[in-house]
């Protein structure tokens, strides 16, 4: 559906545009993944958010349709695990029925093979589906929950089934998972589900950080094309995340997020809202707008479309491009609270 009111485009000091809105629809995860969500901290007396604190559906799709009217063109639900989010199927038919924005969903797999016809059946465009590695000893340590490889591998069936198109990510740590990337690169090319290593980030407080356990994606371009010769492709648009490479032998895409040694921020399009609706104009705030009160406070749409302008207008972050041993210990609000 098309907004009534004819969308107006806003640029920040950096003259970037506000194009992909990731809404965070829990902060609740059933993973533990060690760079993620730390078991020592995430613990039984980690305070999660209570329901009445979380946005309710009706209030995220009031709040896409304020950012469409800017120029977003696509919606990112994430969290915590957003499948873990009951109802989620209705929010896609909701998003997919009030705008025109491409919908789609990361997910850690768990609970993908038992959703994934609904997701599709609901409007959502195609899946990214995050897994570290194929070495069972490996994966669950780094879920930190014992969760199975061959699970979310089925999830990843399931949903290409039924006929969403599914991109798997991994971040890879040094000493950790660095010695899988090949295998899995093996395994996924010619399945036409485009893996994409991710460099491991500075996200949150409680990681623990170091640049020594961050792998270059140069490093990882060099080990696959060792094994399967790979060329770079152009991107797909301006702001494209992944670097685009291809097997030269036809066996499809592989792609690498360079985040840290090959910061984006010049081109970074996205806007973040929390589960509880705070608006972050990046991955590393340490801080953000509180949305939430304004809409329970009975703001409407014109006034909201204007808090967003104002929140828009004077953004000027670049924190890759900035980060340095001074930065590495903000209080940067926790990557499963803002939404990855
Ligand atoms: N739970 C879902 C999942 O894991 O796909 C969605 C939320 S998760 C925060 C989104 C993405 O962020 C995942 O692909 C995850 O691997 C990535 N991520 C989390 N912590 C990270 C870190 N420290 N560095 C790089 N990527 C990270
Ligand atoms: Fe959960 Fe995703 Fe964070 Fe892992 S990366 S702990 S699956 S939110
Ligand atoms: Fe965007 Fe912030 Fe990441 Fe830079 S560091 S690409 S501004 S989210």
């Amino acid at each position: 559906m098309t907004s009534l009111i004819k969308p107006s485009s806003v640029v920040d000091t950096r003259g970037r545009p506000v194009r992909d809105l990731r809404l965070s629809v829990t902060d609740r995860c059933n993973f533990r993944c060690r760079y993620c969500m730390p078991a020592e901290i995430f613990n039984r007396e980690y305070v999660f958010l209570q329901r009445d604190l979380l946005l309710t559906f009706e209030e995220m799709v009031f709040l896409s349709r304020a950012f469409e009217r800017f120029g977003v063109q696509k919606i990112r639900l994430t969290g915590g695990e957003p499948l873990l989010r009951r109802g989620i199927e209705r929010l896609i038919s909701m998003l997919t029925d009030a705008t025109d924005c491409e919908v789609t969903l990361t997910t850690n797999g768990s609970l993908l093979a038992r959703k994934a016809e609904g997701l599709a059946a609901a409007g959502l465009s195609r899946v990214t589906v995050s897994l570290d590695s194929l070495d069972e000893d490996t994966f669950q340590a780094m879920n930190d929950v014992g969760f199975p490889v061959s699970a979310v591998l089925d999830g990843i069936e399931v949903a290409s089934a039924a006929g969403l198109p599914v991109k798997v990510n991994a971040v890879v740590k040094r000493g950790v998972n660095d010695q899988d990337a090949v295998d899995m690169a093996a395994y996924f090319r010619g399945t036409g589900h485009i893996l994409r290593f991710i460099e491991y980030m500075d996200v949150g407080a409680s990681n623990g950080w170091r640049m020594d356990d961050v792998v270059p994606a140069q490093e990882l371009i060099e080990a696959i094309n060792g094994r399967f010769p790979i060329e770079p492709v152009a991107p797909n648009y301006r702001g494209e995340v992944a670097r685009r490479w291809r097997y030269v032998d036809g066996g499809g895409e592989v792609g690498f997020i360079a985040s840290v040694t090959q910061p984006f921020c010049g081109t970074c399009t996205r806007a973040r809202v929390s589960a509880e609706g705070v608006l972050y104009t990046c991955l590393f705030a340490v801080g953000g707008t509180d949305l939430r009160r304004m809409l329970r406070s009975g703001a409407g749409e014109e006034e909201v479309v204007d808090a967003l302008r104002q929140v828009w207008e004077v953004r000027d972050d670049r924190y890759s491009e900035i980060r340095s041993l001074d930065t590495v210990d903000l209080q940067k609000v926790e990557m499963s609270y803002i939404g990855g």
